[in-house]
């Protein structure tokens, strides 16, 4: 029977790389009946919707699970953010992302294995902005709760158990933010003492930041708040090979969504230039979660094949391949491995 997900292609460059990704998808054979939505962000505003419409609230709550793409976030002004929505709505706590070197790509390190995990519904995305026009002062409050910090960092320790990982870093700035990051930490020691086979450190984040641009193969699993995880997730991602090729996915209790790292890059957007793998992997990552464990390894394989072999890559990791047919390839990699 086909899987009933939800499909949310975005815009900027989403458009492009999901249709590249669900060409893939297709390739290896698992049969989706999606529920696409085209409307969201910019685009539902300019037909009087909100940005995030109910249908697609409704339509993840029904099916559990989506695919989607970037939504572009006004900077400074307009709507709150549709992703961060998203995730809030739907309380998809739990923000995956791994950074993994990939053989072949051109990178300065070439034994990156980690993952982030960052909180995501609290912290500074909690949305409590105020600016006091008498006093021109502006403030936001980065709220963590107890439940927050607890239910993301057993996440991690859950998953590293779970994955045969050794080994959990927590970051943090308690030694400014005491309250809010010093609960963070407190929590993360209180969970560790349950975890006595993971190796479990905390690290200042602005350290960390250092020590993984000098020694990223020490780290293995990382757990922030939802600020230090995004930066600390754009930076890793930059480490092998930038957001052209990091997945990601945010994960509830009950729901998930999968989402790359990468923003709607609207300097690139329409061109036929986007690079799809990190959507690419970010639906393996769905298959794996909706237990169609093989169409994810075809996935998998076939992309590290093919910057194996370095042949038909985009323009970001060095090639010259447009969009189309670093899908192509990648389709036909796939369907080999899947007939095979
Ligand atoms: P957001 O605030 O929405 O997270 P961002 O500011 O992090 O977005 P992105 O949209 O993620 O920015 O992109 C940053 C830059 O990285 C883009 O300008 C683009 O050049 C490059 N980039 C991002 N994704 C891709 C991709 N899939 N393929 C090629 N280049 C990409």
């Amino acid at each position: 029977m086909a899987h009933q997900l939800t499909l949310l292609p975005g815009d900027g460059i989403g458009p492009e790389v999901t249709e590249a990704t669900l060409q893939v998808i297709e390739a290896a054979g698992v049969d989706i009946d999606w529920d696409r939505h085209r409307v969201i962000g910019a685009n539902a505003v300019e037909r009087g919707r909100p940005a995030l419409p109910s249908d697609i609230v409704d339509s993840i709550q029904e099916r559990g699970t989506a695919l989607k793409g970037p939504v572009t976030t006004p900077v400074g002004q307009g709507f709150t953010s549709v992703n961060v929505q998203l995730r809030q709505r739907l309380d998809l706590y739990s923000n995956v992302r791994p950074a993994t070197s990939l053989e072949g790509l051109d990178t300065p390190f070439d034994d990156v294995d980690l993952i982030i995990f960052r909180e995501n519904t609290e912290g500074l995305y909690s949305g409590i902005e105020y600016y006091d026009e008498r006093l021109d002062i502006a403030d936001s409050i980065a709220r963590v709760t107890k439940r927050g910090a607890e239910r993301i960092i057993r996440f991690c320790f859950e998953y590293a158990q779970a994955h045969g990982r050794e080994h959990v870093t927590l970051a943090h700035k308690a030694n400014i933010l005491k309250k809010t990051s010093g609960l963070f930490l407190d929590i993360g020691r209180d969970l560790a003492a349950e975890y006595p086979d993971i190796k479990f450190e905390d690290s200042i984040i602005d350290n960390l930041c250092m020590q993984l641009v000098t020694n990223p193969e020490n780290y293995d699993c990382i757990v922030s708040t939802n600020l230090f995880g995004d930066i600390l997730s754009d930076l890793t991602a930059g480490l092998v090979g930038g957001l052209g090729v990091t997945p990601g996915a945010n994960i509830g209790d009950e729901l998930a969504v999968f989402e790359a790292v990468h923003g709607s890059a609207p300097d690139i957007a329409g061109q036929n230039v986007a690079n799809p793998t990190a959507m690419t992997r970010t639906a393996a990552m769905m298959l794996q979660h909706i237990g169609e464990d093989e169409a994810a390894a075809a996935i998998e394989q076939s992309l590290f094949a093919m910057y194996r072999d370095g042949d038909t890559l985009t323009q970001d990791v060095g090639g010259d391949a447009s969009t189309s047919e670093f899908a192509d390839a990648l389709s036909d990699r796939v369907a080999s491995k899947v007939e095979a």
